[in-house]
């Protein structure tokens, strides 16, 4: 089993790389938010024991990213307060357990064995909005029954604005969950694929469901005035 710690606190990582290895895993430790998301993109862990207070970016951000980009790999999330909302918000953006800081290693290590023995999380299947069905299984779009052909980036563009429907999805996040953030891609690139999935989407079509929200961003929703 191979595990990943993001920690950023030297003695707590070496606290957990020392009781997990001795129970027979292999430890990786990543000292902060951009690394343990790097590490985790780029290689297999069975599980992902990530602290909430990280520098550069905190603990929710790694876990909503790492979804995003559907990345399966169990969260075991690290809070040190045990306040409610911020325990909501982890298991909200993708993290399968959490532990409250301080804890003993023996209770760490039992919820580490019940994550990592469920395997990697399911994905929802499918995604509705109206008569619009995104499968994410078989990576069809379907509206009122016709089967609409998108290509892979109009396909991760609608996955992005349907897994927030009837939210407005921020430009600039919309460009990270389907370009990524490493990449330059110019506003009106977004603007010309926004065009084309409109036009398979909603074209001879009632409702209207991808809505422009000027100068902020675009969303997946019923028309009010439709
Ligand atoms: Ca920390």
């Amino acid at each position: 089993m191979k595990l990943l710690v993001v920690e950023d606190e030297p003695k707590m990582a070496a606290l957990l790389r020392k009781g997990l290895e001795e129970e027979g895993y292999a430890v990786t430790v990543a000292a902060d938010g951009p690394t343990g998301l790097e590490y985790a993109q780029t290689s297999d862990f069975d599980l992902i024991v990530l602290d909430v207070m990280l520098p550069r970016m905190d603990g929710f951000e790694v876990a909503r990213r790492l979804r995003a980009r559907h990345n399966r790999t169990p969260i075991l999330m690290l809070t040190a307060r045990d306040a409610a909302p911020d325990v909501v918000k982890g298991l909200n953006l993708g993290a399968d357990d959490y532990v409250t800081k301080p804890f003993s290693l023996e209770i760490l290590l039992a919820r580490v064995r019940a994550v990592a023995r469920r395997g990697p999380i399911a994905q929802p299947v499918r995604l509705r909005v109206a008569d619009l069905v995104l499968d994410l299984g078989t990576h069809e779009a379907i509206r009122g029954g016709e089967r609409i052909p998108l290509t892979k980036t109009e396909f991760s563009l609608l996955e992005a604005l349907m897994r927030r429907a009837g939210q407005v999805v921020e430009r600039a996040a919309l460009i990270e969950a389907v370009w990524g953030f490493e990449k330059d891609i110019e506003s009106n690139t977004l603007d010309a694929f926004i065009s084309l999935l409109r036009s398979k989407v909603d074209h001879g079509s009632r409702p209207k469901l991808i809505q422009t929200v000027r100068g902020i961003g675009f969303s997946v929703r019923m028309d009010r005035d439709a």
